[in-house]
């Protein structure tokens, strides 16, 4: 039975807003933008039926929903791999745009989805097909490809990052989210094999990988990286179950179960556990930082046409301010913060040095911070403007009303990133004087 209620029409962004439309952008320059407008044109073309079929099925409560919505996303990130859009790690000589600057600019479109001039419609985007695409292409594919050799290359890395398997990768558990270095699952080795004990939490696409990088700790103490082939899901001693989510409906954010796994020893990654796991910390915020913008964008152009079109009180809710003010404010902030992320990739791009910046790390950690906060905001925003009809599922699905409050923990919880960026500018070197005791001194 399709539990919408016939009186609520669908909400029709039906105006161009040229300061919502990346591809207007006047930042972009001319081989980004062809990057750009091929991506919406796939996205128009062949991920938007897609993208409806997955909300649609939303609406059918009594039906087996999670079976058919798995078998869309696992095809949906094989589409995108075949475009080139899961992953950017292996094909960087196919385009002019730098790696990460398209890393960026799928997560922004794939999130925000876009009017089309060309059907005059809005192309719907997906918060969470695009955290899927992350935590496979990027999440999974960058750390392998930074401490695998020639042989882990071929036999793990490719499979995902050009074919579109799915990866995933586990660091969280119950005991060890913000504090990842207290992780406990045990990676113990025994003769050619490594023995993987413990649980993990929270772990996207955990439940339809085909890989799984499992961080642990090692019989030396230090922590370590291990690939795990899940043979399809069916590997010995391996669970995976849903966690259900508010918001993400259509990411698999899962529990994992590792009740002594057998994992060949050659699946072993080389070096630290968590240098492996943070070293592409910059690339991650960034695209954090995109796919939120991009959400923004999305809930925007919602707040917008809502307010063009409602009446209330014998005028269209645009016509009060407190409706229209926010919206303005809004599309301002998203601009000036996807300036930054525009500036912040091309660099990283320019200069893959970068990667390795503590300076420059604070500044994605810091956007990644104001954006997810924006889309946050944003979306509260949207959720006033729209009263009732925002606790429906009808307009909660349709917008994906709850999807931003994840990112806030995501990549880092806001509140762990603005503790350790605020401490940075406090950082002093404690006095070496007779005044050793005095509280430092700050001259203006
Ligand atoms: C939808 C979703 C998908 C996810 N996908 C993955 C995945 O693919 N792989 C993976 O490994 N993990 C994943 N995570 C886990 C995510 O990274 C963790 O939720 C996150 O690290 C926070 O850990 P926690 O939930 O245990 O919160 P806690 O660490 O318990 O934190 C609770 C609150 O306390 C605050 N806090 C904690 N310590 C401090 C401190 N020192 N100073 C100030 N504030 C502090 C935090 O900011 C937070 O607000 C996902 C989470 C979600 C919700």
């Amino acid at each position: 039975m399709d539990t919408r209620i016939s009186e609520f029409s669908p909400i029709k962004i039906a105006r161009y807003v040229s300061e919502l439309d990346l591809l207007s952008n006047p930042v972009l320059n001319t081989q980004e933008k062809e990057f750009l407008a091929d991506l919406y044109d796939f996205m128009e073309k062949v991920l938007d039926p897609e993208l409806k079929k997955l909300e649609e099925l939303n609406y059918l409560e009594e039906e087996p929903i999670q079976v058919k919505k798995r078998a869309i996303v696992i095809d949906i990130m094989k589409k995108l791999a075949e475009k080139g859009y899961y992953s950017t790690i292996l094909n960087t000589d196919d385009y002019e745009v730098g790696r990460i600057t398209r890393n960026a600019l799928i997560a922004y479109a794939i999130c925000g989805g876009r009017w089309s001039e060309y059907s005059e419609r809005y192309i719907a985007g997906n918060y969470s097909i695009e955290m899927g695409r992350l935590a496979g292409g990027t999440l999974y594919c960058n750390p392998v490809n930074y401490a695998s050799d020639e042989a882990q290359k071929e036999q793990f890395l490719v499979p995902v990052a050009r074919d579109g398997q799915i990866g995933a990768s586990a660091m969280t558990e119950f005991n060890a989210g913000s504090d990842i270095f207290s992780m406990e699952l045990k990676l113990s080795e025994r003769g050619d094999d490594i023995i993987a004990k413990g649980k993990k939490l929270f772990i996207t696409n955990g439940m339809i990988a085909n890989y799984i990088i499992l961080y642990g700790r090692r019989d030396n103490g230090q922590l370590g990286a291990v690939i795990v082939d899940t043979e399809d899901q069916q590997l010995k001693n391996l669970r995976t179950t849903r966690v259900r989510t508010y918001g993400m409906t259509d990411a698999f954010v899962s529990r994992l179960i590792f009740d002594r796994v057998e994992i060949p020893k050659e699946n072993l990654l080389h070096g630290h556990g968590l240098d492996i796991a943070f070293h592409q910390l910059t690339e991650e915020r960034l695209v954090i930082s995109a796919e939120a913008l991009g959400d923004t964008m999305k809930k925007l152009l919602y707040s917008h046409a809502y307010a063009l079109q409602r009446r209330q009180f014998e005028r269209r809710l645009h016509q009060y301010q407190v409706i229209r003010f926010p919206i303005s404010k809004k599309i301002r902030e998203l601009n000036l913060m996807t300036t930054a992320l525009i500036q912040y990739a091309r660099e990283m791009d320019k200069h893959p040095e970068l990667a390795g910046s503590k300076l420059m790390a604070a500044n994605a950690m810091g956007l990644k911070i104001s954006a997810t906060e924006l889309g946050f905001e944003s979306s509260i925003h949207c959720f006033r403007t729209l009263g009732g009809r925002g606790f429906t599922t009808q307009y909660a699905n349709e917008i994906g009303l709850l999807d931003p409050y994840c990112m806030v923990h995501g990549g880092g919880s806001n509140y762990v990133l603005e503790d350790s960026e605020s401490r940075r500018f406090f950082k002093y070197k404690p006095p070496k004087s007779k005044y050793d005791d005095e509280v430092p001194r700050i001259h203006y």
